[in-house]
């Protein structure tokens, strides 16, 4: 075939399959341009999940009736005039593509006034086609109407989802953009009915509730947090309440929804070690950042970002969403209905716990699987996160010990009832956050093996090792190269006396891949969780009532007594309240 030009009509369709994925977009787009344009209150209507209209109407700045046609041109926006200008946007749009994209692929009407124009002008645009500017009557402000979406490429009409998921997604659309901007009165109506409407009075807790549901909206912890031209604010779950999947992790920069691979990274970050395996926190976070320190140009939907320091924003997010965590953290209790369930020795770890999550319909609240393995620690986080501020709600309270059960649990008593604690991965945790606090504070006592150790290990292990060297010296390891693939362990860290070298060694680069993690304090975690899980005592071992009793004030001293490093949790609870329902002194619940 010889090369030609695309007509226009076919470029800009293909242009418009960039911006214009599906209704959500144009909602999107047309939603952003009210924002833009400073309105206060933004009406939202949809019709047959947008696929019949989707109305946005704003009572913002206006188009000027001479240059409603260029608005709707390819290429022409009043945001930006010179490509320094890229770099310190203010605004959500800058492309001036939405409008033109948008109009080739529907039958689209702009009806607008400005302040100062005694009427309003309207322009039609029938895919891709202007009409003639008219002039109407109308209030100052843009109407913009879009019916029968894709009516002219039926092929994309055939890539949308059912009503259902394409309602749903408009409406996730507007009901985090109402929460990132609270003193904007949103308003959605689908056909006849009004599905959505907030205030505009800054609150945000009303419209979390719109978005997560009452439930689940009250459990949901706040963030506010500021430094250095940096500001991060909004709700994180708790750890009690989760989800199978990230798709509830929403961040915004600089007011504009942006899917970023590396904030999602940096927060779950904040949950590293208090989390099950395969469980997601739900989240709306707004990171505000100087316009010239991030770039917004680098994706067509505008939907991801690229930070100048980037290292700087992953920390800075990291920690405050783990200070607002560690400032709540709930003990896992157990239901009384599970209490006596019987576990076959097959699945040990299947043990059923109220994790007292709300009963919303949306949240997968299956009983959890405890992973026993390191799987679990896929998202590490810097050291110094974990001795985040204390609370006293994240505490255990004091604790009587009781005893040992088959020589693998703890039985205590507090101050609301009995405690079962899993000496394993309460011990776990215990070793790792005196190791790493000792770490942080660059100072972990060695101590001299009586015969140094010779290891040998694996080929593929060994070089592993090799690469890890200089790190165990941070953790008051004394490890050097002994030949081929062996290795002489002269010392070991002090916390860990008595402890096998060589089991040690083997723990530190089991399943070690190499640039698994980028970030020295990351792998240092990992290493330290690694050789606790190895080195903790052991299910099965028999303890002193000294051992006990001391494994029991040293996790009462933790920071987050309540999981293992690898999220498992480390105790549960049953109430005196579940007691007296148990025995029958209380009615049911
Ligand atoms: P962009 O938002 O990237 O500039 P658009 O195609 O979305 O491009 O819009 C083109 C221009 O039309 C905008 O720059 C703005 O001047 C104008 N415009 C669009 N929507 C509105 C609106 N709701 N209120 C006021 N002006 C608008
Ligand atoms: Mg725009």
């Amino acid at each position: 075939m010889p090369i030609r030009l695309l007509s226009s009509e076919v470029s800009s369709q293909i242009a418009a399959g960039e911006v214009v994925e599906r209704p959500a977009s144009v909602v999107k787009e047309l939603t952003e341009n009210a924002l833009d344009a400073g309105a206060k209150n933004i009406s939202i209507s949809i019709e047959d999940a947008g696929r019949a209209l989707i109305e946005v109407a704003d009572d913002g700045c206006g188009i000027a009736a001479n240059e409603l046609e260029l608005a709707a041109a390819r290429h022409a926006t009043s945001k930006l005039i010179q490509s320094e200008d890229l770099f310190h946007i203010q605004t959500l749009g800058f492309r001036g593509e939405a409008l033109a994209s948008i109009g080739s692929v529907s039958q689209m009407t702009i009806t607008s006034r400005v302040a100062s124009a005694k009427e309003g002008a309207r322009l039609k645009v029938d895919g891709g086609t202007s009409g003639k500017v008219e002039k109407v009557g109308a209030p100052v402000g843009t109407v913009l109407r879009v019916e029968n979406l894709f009516y002219n490429v039926p092929a994309r009409l055939k890539f949308l989802k059912t009503d259902v998921t394409e309602r749903r997604a408009i409406d996730a659309l507007v009901t985090r953009y109402a929460l990132a901007y609270p003193n904007v009165r949103f308003k959605v109506t689908d056909g006849k009915q009004a599905t959505l409407q907030t205030a505009g009075d800054g609150d945000r807790r009303f419209i979390l509730a719109a978005l997560y549901g009452v439930e689940v909206a009250k459990q949901m912890l706040e963030v506010m947090d500021a430094e250095e031209g940096l500001s991060l604010t909004g709700f994180i779950s708790p750890t009690s309440l989760t989800r199978s999947n990230r798709k509830e992790i929403t961040f915004f920069v600089n007011g504009r929804w942006v899917q970023e691979f590396s904030l999602t990274t940096a927060l779950l970050q904040a949950y590293h070690t208090l989390l099950m395996v395969g469980r997601y926190p739900l989240t709306t976070l707004f990171l505000d950042i100087a316009p010239e320190d991030v770039d917004v140009n680098v994706h067509p939907t505008k939907a991801e970002v690229r930070f100048k320091s980037q290292d700087k924003i992953f920390s800075f997010v990291q920690r405050a969403a783990r200070k607002a965590l560690l400032a709540y953290t709930p003990v896992a209790s157990v239901s009384p209905q599970m209490w006596g369930t019987r576990t076959t020795p097959s699945e040990p770890r299947e043990i059923g716990i109220d994790w007292s999550v709300a009963h919303d319909e949306n949240i997968d609240d299956r009983p959890q699987t405890m992973d026993h393995g390191d799987a679990a620690l896929e998202e590490n986080h810097p050291s110094s996160a974990v001795d985040g501020q204390r609370s006293f709600s994240n505490a255990v309270p004091l604790l009587r010990l009781i005893g040992q059960i088959g020589s693998t649990y703890i039985v205590a008593e507090g101050p609301d009832g009995l405690y079962l604690i899993d000496q394993h991965a309460a011990h776990e945790r215990v070793l790792f956050e005196k190791l790493m606090a000792q770490h942080d504070k660059k100072s972990i006592p060695s101590q001299a093996l009586l015969t140094p150790e010779v290891v040998t290990l694996p080929p593929q292990s060994a070089k592993a090792l090799t690469s890890q060297l200089p790190f165990l010296n941070h953790f008051g390891f004394e490890v050097e190269e002994f030949g081929t693939n062996t290795f002489q362990v002269r010392a070991m860290p002090a916390l860990f006396a008595g402890g096998d070298p060589s089991f040690a060694l083997r723990a530190l680069v089991e399943d070690f891949e190499e640039d698994e993690t980028p970030l020295q304090s990351e792998i240092e975690a990992k290493l330290a969780a690694r050789v606790c899980k190895r080195l903790a005592v052991k299910g099965g071992q028999t303890l002193t009532n000294e051992e006990q009793r001391a494994l029991l004030n040293d996790l009462e001293a933790c920071n987050s007594p309540r999981t293992c490093p690898h999220g498992r949790p480390t105790m549960i609870h049953l109430s005196v309240d579940a007691l007296e329902r148990q025995f029958g002194r209380k009615g049911p619940r």
